[in-house]
C-alpha cells in the first residue's frame, strides 16, 4: 500500500541521517512517478508528497496540468533538446545536463521565458557505457563552460549508479560523486553552488543517504513495480 510504503521509505531515511550524524531536513524524498496515471500521484499529494520525478517530458506536462500547482517538479531522464521548450516553465530542476549542447538550448529557452533555471550535471561516475553523463574527468571543465550562461544556475550533480545486488557495491560511487562536488565547489565558480547531491534510488538510497545525499530519486521504494507494458500509451 501506497501510504505504507512512503512511511517506511521516510522512516528509512531518517534512520540512515541518524546513523550518519545528518540532519534529517538535509535530504529530500522525490517521488519518481514515471507510468503511473496522475491519480496515483494525487494519493501520493494527499499523503503529502510535493517533489515528484518524471524522465518523459509528455508525461510531466500532462501530470502537471491537472495536478496542485505547489508540487516540486524534477525532470531526472535523459532530455532531448527540442522538447526543451515544453517543460521549461514547469520543472523546478532539470537532473540531467549532460551536453554544452543542451545546456544552450536551456539557456536559449529559459531567456526566452525570463527565467533562470537550475540544473544539475549528470556524472557517470561509474562509468558504464550504457548511461547517460559526462565522466568524472571531464567534470570541472563542464560546469566552468556551463556557469557562463546566464539563464542557468548549476546547483550540484546528480548520478545513477549501477543496478547491483548489495547496495554496499555502490557506496564508493556516491562517495565519489561527493568528493568530485567537494572539489568543484572548492573552486567558488560564479554562477555554481554545488549545494545539491541528487544520488540513490529504491535499491540504494539508505547508503547514498549516509554518503551525503540532499535527494533521493525513489520509484518502486513507494509505489511499488511498474507496468511498462500498461503505460505504453502515454510514452512518445
Ligand atoms: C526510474 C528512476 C528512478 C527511480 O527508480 P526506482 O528504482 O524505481 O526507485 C530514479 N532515478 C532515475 C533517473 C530514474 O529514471
Amino acid at each position: 500500500m501506497l501510504e505504507e510504503r512512503l512511511r517506511r521509505t521516510i522512516q528509512e531515511i531518517e534512520d540512515s541521517c541518524k546513523k550518519a550524524g545528518r540532519k534529517r531536513e538535509e535530504v529530500t524524498l522525490i517521488a519518481v512517478s514515471k507510468t503511473w496515471p496522475a491519480e496515483t500521484l494525487r494519493e501520493a499529494y494527499d499523503l503529502g508528497c510535493r517533489e515528484f520525478g518524471e524522465n518523459k517530458v509528455q508525461e510531466l506536462v500532462q501530470k502537471y496540468d491537472s495536478l496542485p500547482k505547489d508540487i516540486r517538479w524534477h525532470m531526472i531522464g535523459h532530455l532531448q533538446r527540442n522538447k526543451v521548450k515544453d517543460v521549461i516553465d514547469k520543472v523546478d530542476l532539470i537532473h540531467s545536463v549532460d551536453s554544452i549542447r543542451l545546456a544552450r538550448t536551456i539557456e536559449q529557452e529559459a531567456a526566452k521565458k525570463d527565467r533562470i533555471i537550475d540544473i544539475l550535471v549528470e556524472v557517470n561516475v561509474a562509468q558504464e557505457e550504457s548511461k547517460f553523463g559526462i565522466s568524472p574527468r571531464e567534470a570541472l571543465k563542464f560546469v566552468e563552460e556551463i556557469a557562463a550562461f546566464p539563464h542557468i544556475r548549476v546547483r550540484g550533480l546528480m548520478t545513477i549508479a549501477p543496478f547491483v545486488e548489495n547496495s554496499e557495491e555502490n557506496r564508493q560511487v556516491f562517495a565519489d560523486l561527493r568528493k568530485l562536488s567537494v572539489d568543484i565547489a572548492e573552486k567558488s565558480i560564479d554562477n555554481v553552488s554545488m549545494d545539491v547531491l541528487s544520488m540513490g534510488m529504491t535499491n540504494d538510497y539508505p547508503v547514498a543517504v549516509e554518503e551525503g545525499a540532499t535527494l533521493v530519486r525513489v520509484g518502486t521504494g513507494i509505489f511499488g513495480g511498474r507496468d511498462y507494458a500498461k503505460n505504453r500509451m502515454t510514452e512518445k
